[in-house]
């Protein structure tokens, strides 16, 4: 793979004290070699290589005391140039909605991207999304953005098949206005081959719902493909974004090198995988360190933080509901997340649970998870299981045991017992509910 060779290569100067003007020749060309084998575009190689050489050669590398990993720092930014320098932020609209079109190729990864990016905004900036079900050609295609939507809670608008889809996302939109929808995804057809018919009916989308964001969603296995796949809907569209999906998968990952610089359209996000938690921020300078096999421990946290084992969650979902989560488990959550974030994360992540409005009041101060686990430590297992029986002379031996006092001893049962009734509350009020087609 493209990362494998350009890390044999880094590998050889890695450690040199001293790099001539030939070995820069040299790894520059196998640079070269490994970028075109993994499909980057050729121009895009060409000025890449020429970069490169041009900086190692300079004086800054010369003169340096460990040139070898000079250079791959100056690889490592200007693959990070070339895929845009920064990472680019997600367009948000300044008075909502905020509108997004997913535009692409059949099988690119749209309908799944529209239900990820719906969930994952959802959850960083408390929207409440709607989507808009404008496939009417794929069978079975707004079948499985309702399918996705009823797993993350999100609604979907449909008017069926026999509607034209500018139709739909004309009404689509009304409706969001109506029901205070502040984001709207719409999912659109593809097609095998970018075709005069499907330019014309994204043309006429876009004309009704002024979207924020024109999402091109890609395929990273299909390589150069890619890049002009990007190229024609850009002319026609004006991309704003691209998707770029399964970069989990045995890609050679030229795309995402070549598309930013071709097309001028940065990469927003890319698809980690086929689960609706599989959707990152593209960070260019992260790829670059990946490529270049430099490790990626931002990445890695990230993903453990927005990685809560879904079993677990549901686990924990059932166990609320049924009433017999105990502060063992409380404690064992807290356990999970310690090193992942605030416990109000972790609630986010319960189905529906980041529209509960008394989340607020169950925030859990970071510093003082340290101060929680003591006390629940500090319990006996009767009392964990069954927290009623805590009577004043227990709360004394527990703030002891800890090195608390008998108001923060309070204070959590207090928590405890509230997270518990809302939890219990919210899951009664959607339980057994048949959903309609807004979930209202
Ligand atoms: P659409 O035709 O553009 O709407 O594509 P879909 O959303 O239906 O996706 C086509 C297939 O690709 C589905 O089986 C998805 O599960 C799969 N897929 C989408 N994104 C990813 C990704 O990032 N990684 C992997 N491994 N599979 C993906
Ligand atoms: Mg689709």
């Amino acid at each position: 793979s493209l990362s494998d060779r350009l890390q044999a290569t880094m590998k050889k100067i890695r450690g040199r004290g001293k790099v001539s003007e030939n070995d820069v020749k040299q790894m520059t060309r196998e640079i070269r070699l490994a970028l075109l084998e993994a499909d980057v575009n050729f121009k895009v190689v060409k000025s890449f290589v020429k970069s490169v050489q041009e900086r190692a050669i300079g004086q800054d590398v010369m003169k340096s005391l460990t040139p070898g990993q000079q250079i791959i720092k100056v690889v490592q930014e200007e693959l990070t140039e070339l895929m845009g320098g920064e990472q680019t932020k997600l367009n948000l609209a300044l008075k909502p909605p905020t509108v997004l079109l997913f535009v692409g190729l059949q099988g690119a990864g749209k309908t799944t991207s529209a239900a990820k990016l719906a969930n994952y905004i959802r959850k960083t900036h408390n929207k409440k999304p709607l989507m808009i079900a404008a496939d009417i050609y794929r069978p079975a295609a707004i079948k499985q953005l309702q399918t996705l939507g009823g797993q993350l809670n999100i609604p979907v608008f449909s008017l069926g098949d026999q509607v034209s889809p500018v139709e739909i996302v004309r009404q689509g939109m009304e409706q969001a206005r109506a029901d205070h929808h502040d984001l709207i995804l719409i999912d659109t057809a593809g097609r095998l081959h970018i075709d005069e018919g499907l330019m014309e009916e994204l043309d006429q989308i876009k004309a009704v719902s002024h979207p924020d964001e024109i999402f091109l969603v890609v395929d990273a296995m299909t390589g150069q493909d890619a890049v002009n796949v990007a190229t024609s809907f850009n002319e026609r569209l004006d991309l704003t974004g691209v998707i770029m999906t399964k970069l989990d998968g045995d890609t050679r990952g030229g795309a995402a090198l070549s598309i930013r610089s071709v097309t001028g359209t940065p990469i927003k996000f890319v698809g980690m995988g086929e689960k609706m938690d599989a959707l990152e921020p593209f960070h260019p300078d992260r790829m670059a360190s990946r490529i270049l096999g430099m490790g990626d421990v931002l990445s890695l946290i990230e993903k453990a933080q927005a990685t809560i084992d879904e079993e677990k969650a549901q686990d924990m979902q059932q166990k609320l509901l049924s009433a017999s989560f105990t502060l063992d488990d409380f404690l064992d959550q807290i356990g999970q997340i310690r090193n992942m974030g605030p416990l109000e994360d972790l609630l986010a992540m319960m189905p529906g649970a980041n529209k509960f409005k008394g989340m607020k009041n169950m925030q859990v101060d970071e510093k003082k998870i340290g101060q929680i686990e003591a006390i629940i430590r500090s319990m006996t297992s009767q009392e964990k299981n069954d927290p009623d029986i805590i009577n004043a002379g227990r709360k004394k031996r527990i703030a002891l045991g800890s090195g608390t006092s008998v108001a923060d001893v309070n204070r959590l049962l207090k928590q405890f017992k509230d997270m518990k009734k809302m939890m219990k509350q919210f899951m009664g009020k959607t339980k057994g509910k048949k959903r309609n087609p807004f979930n209202l």
